[in-house]
């Protein structure tokens, strides 16, 4: 369940402090320490769960939940005009902390595309 050696568990435990934007009994969110544009959340289930390759069928409660979350909580900090939902996972998709996150990104006008078009 909760992983000593994991930030995230840290900050649900309150052993690291945040800037707390959401707290129910399964799910937390909070504001990305380096924020990539005016709204970005990181929004994670309590229990932990290292990446996506490590959820099960029995994570599709708190997997459906957290993205339920995402929208009421784009719209509460201004970003009612779209926004975007980014699960890094594992090595190729640079996750750096692993305990599962979504990042709520947004605000008025500051995505560019999804990812630079490249030949592929
Ligand atoms: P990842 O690369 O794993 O998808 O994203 C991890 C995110 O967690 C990064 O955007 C990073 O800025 C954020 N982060 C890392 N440590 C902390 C912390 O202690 N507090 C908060 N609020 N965000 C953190
Ligand atoms: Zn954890």
């Amino acid at each position: 369940m909760h992983d000593p050696n994991c930030i995230f568990c840290k900050i649900v435990a309150g052993e690291i402090p945040c800037r707390k934007a959401h707290e129910d009994a399964e799910a937390m969110a909070f504001h990305d320490i380096r924020p990539l544009a005016p709204v970005h959340l990181l929004v994670i289930p309590k229990r932990h769960i290292a990446t996506l390759y490590d959820a099960t069928p029995a994570d599709e409660g708190i997997l459906g939940r957290l993205l339920v979350l995402a929208p009421v909580l784009a719209k509460a900090q201004g970003a009612g005009d779209g926004f975007r939902v980014i699960m890094n996972t594992g090595r190729v998709g640079r996750q750096e902390v692993q305990h599962i996150h979504l990042h709520v990104i947004g605000g008025p006008d500051t995505l560019g595309p999804m990812l630079p078009r490249g030949e592929h």
